[in-house]
Formats: structure tokens, C-alpha cells, sequence
């Protein structure tokens, strides 16, 4: 980065990432859902709370029961074959979604389901590339199939389970996305060693007090010796990551230093199993 760009980012104080957002438009979310009220605390705290202020982010909240023509503002109707549960109709949640932009609609269209791709770091972070998405938030059976197949553009599922609604799973795709977005994070880095960021689980952290009930902090973290705090903690990465999630260890850029600490590692578990042998 320049001299010159260094400067104007200190002139207005900001970071790199802040201020190529400030010159932009904020990255605008949509969200249809019938509980809008539960998005409020989340959205008054913290990161996402700055990242609105700071005018990083847009999120506009639509209440699908707005856009009912009938007396009684009805946005589900029992299953078409019997069975139980309601399922939401389709017409207030086009009207909706139309209403609000456009048709065909002019960003992406995700459809919180937990029959949908299983969202995850890769696909918050190309979301993060657009100027906008919109979320719908499914209730009771969910949504009408018409719904899913003549409005969605993209199906995400927060995990194999089953949530009451699409709200927290829409909350969690707004909170991932917009921690890739510069200047939401306070520290710029503050996404870069987290984990999934390159293809590993992050290192083990640390505060004060360095001694707490008997257990001390490791020594090298108290070092203030840079290069070996870097290795030591690129090691617990590869370590972890080794322990809990090996599938990441086969896409991930390791450089040759990496795969001598792993192979030392596998050789320690061989050597380890070969001794169990030996005792029985
Ligand atoms: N009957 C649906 C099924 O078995 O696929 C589940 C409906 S669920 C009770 C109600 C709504 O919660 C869904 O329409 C969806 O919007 C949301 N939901 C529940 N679990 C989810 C998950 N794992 N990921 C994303 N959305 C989920």
C-alpha cells in the first residue's frame, strides 16, 4: 500500500478495509420473516451494532404478515394431502419479497432450510463479495414448494437439525457474512488466523492471569520472543486440527516446515500404538 494511502487512512483514522467500505455503498441485507422483533437484541449488539453505525451494513427488517390482503393477515394454511403442522403460503411472501426488490428480485434470494447446502465459512465469504442479499425465514413445516422453486435462488442449512424457525439461522448467515466484510472487525487481522480462514482450526488462547487455580499459561506465550510465539501457535493449529478435523489437513497450504511438524506427530501416535502392542 502506498505512502500516500497510508496517510489519508491516518488522516481519517481509519483502516484500510473501513475506509474502501466508507467509499462504497454498505453491503444491504433483506429479511423476511413473521418474528422480526427477535432480530433486535442481536442487532443492538456489539460487532453488528458498529457495523451498522459505522454504516458497513444495511439490514432492513420485513414482517411477511405486512403483505397479507386478507382481514385477517393469514400467512400459513394447513398442508394441501393432510398431515399435520401449517404450512406458510406463497402469496404474502412473494408479495414481499417483490414489493421490496423487485421482480425478478435484484440480489440473491436464500431460503433458510435445514434441507439446504450446509453453510459454512467458503460460502459466507463469497457472499460477503455482493452488495446484497436478501433471507427468508421459514415457520411451522415451512414454506410452500412454489416458494422454493419460483423465488429462492440459494438454499442454506445451518446444521443437521431442526430449528423452530429460520430466524437464527438468518442471524447466523448476517453475523458470518459480515465479519468478511472490511472494517467490521475491530483489528483488521482479527479474521485472518480465526478458523476455517486458512484451512485450519485456530491456535489455543490465552489471558491474564498467568497462573490461574495451578495452571500457567505456556512459557512461550510469555516469551515476547514473536517467532517462536508464530510457530509455537502455527504448530497448535496443525495440532488441533490434526486431533479434531484431519479432512481440513487435505486442502490446506502447509508449507515444508508444516508437514515435518505433522509427520512427527503421525510417527509420535505410530510409536505410541506400536508400545500398546507391545504390552499386550
Ligand atoms: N418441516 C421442515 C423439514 O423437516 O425440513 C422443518 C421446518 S422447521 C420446524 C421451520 C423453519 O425453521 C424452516 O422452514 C427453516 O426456515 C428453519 N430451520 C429449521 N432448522 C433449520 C436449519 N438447520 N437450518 C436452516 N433453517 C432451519
Amino acid at each position: 500500500m502506498s505512502r500516500v494511502f497510508n496517510k489519508i487512512l491516518a488522516f481519517f483514522n481509519l483502516q484500510s478495509g473501513s475506509f474502501v467500505r466508507a467509499i462504497m455503498q454498505p453491503m444491504r441485507f433483506d429479511i423476511f420473516t413473521l418474528f422480526p422483533e427477535v432480530f433486535q437484541p442481536y442487532l443492538q449488539t456489539s460487532i453488528l451494532e458498529r457495523a451498522q453505525q459505522k454504516g458497513l451494513i444495511e439490514v432492513h427488517l420485513h414482517n411477511i404478515r405486512d403483505y397479507t390482503t386478507d382481514k385477517h393477515h393469514i400467512t400459513d394454511d394447513e398442508p394441501y394431502g393432510g398431515g399435520g403442522g401449517m404450512v406458510m403460503k406463497p402469496e404474502p411472501i412473494f408479495a414481499a419479497v417483490e414489493s421490496v426488490l423487485g421482480s425478478p428480485p435484484a440480489c440473491p434470494v436464500v431460503l433458510l432450510t435445514p434441507q439446504g447446502r450446509t453453510f459454512n465459512h467458503r460460502i459466507a465469504q463469497e457472499y460477503a463479495q455482493l452488495p446484497a442479499l436478501a433471507l427468508i425465514c421459514g415457520r411451522y413445516e415451512g414454506v410452500d414448494e412454489r416458494v422454493r422453486k419460483h423465488l429462492v435462488t440459494d438454499e442454506l442449512s445451518i446444521g443437521d437439525y431442526v430449528l423452530s424457525g429460520g430466524e437464527l439461522p438468518a442471524l447466523v448467515v448476517l453475523d458470518a457474512v459480515s465479519r468478511f466484510l472490511p472494517g467490521v472487525l475491530g483489528d483488521p487481522d482479527g479474521a485472518t488466523d480465526d478458523s476455517y480462514a486458512l484451512g485450519l482450526l485456530e491456535y489455543p488462547h490465552y489471558t491474564r492471569p498467568a497462573e490461574f487455580r495451578g495452571w500457567r499459561v505456556p512459557e512461550v506465550l510469555l516469551s515476547g520472543d514473536h517467532g517462536r510465539i508464530a510457530r509455537w501457535r502455527r504448530e497448535q493449529a496443525l495440532l488441533r486440527t490434526w486431533q479434531r478435523r484431519p479432512d481440513l489437513l487435505e486442502k490446506a497450504t502447509l508449507t515444508g516446515e508444516d508437514q515435518a511438524f505433522l509427520e512427527r506427530l503421525r510417527s509420535a501416535q505410530e510409536n505410541l500404538f506400536q508400545g500398546d502392542n507391545d504390552e499386550v
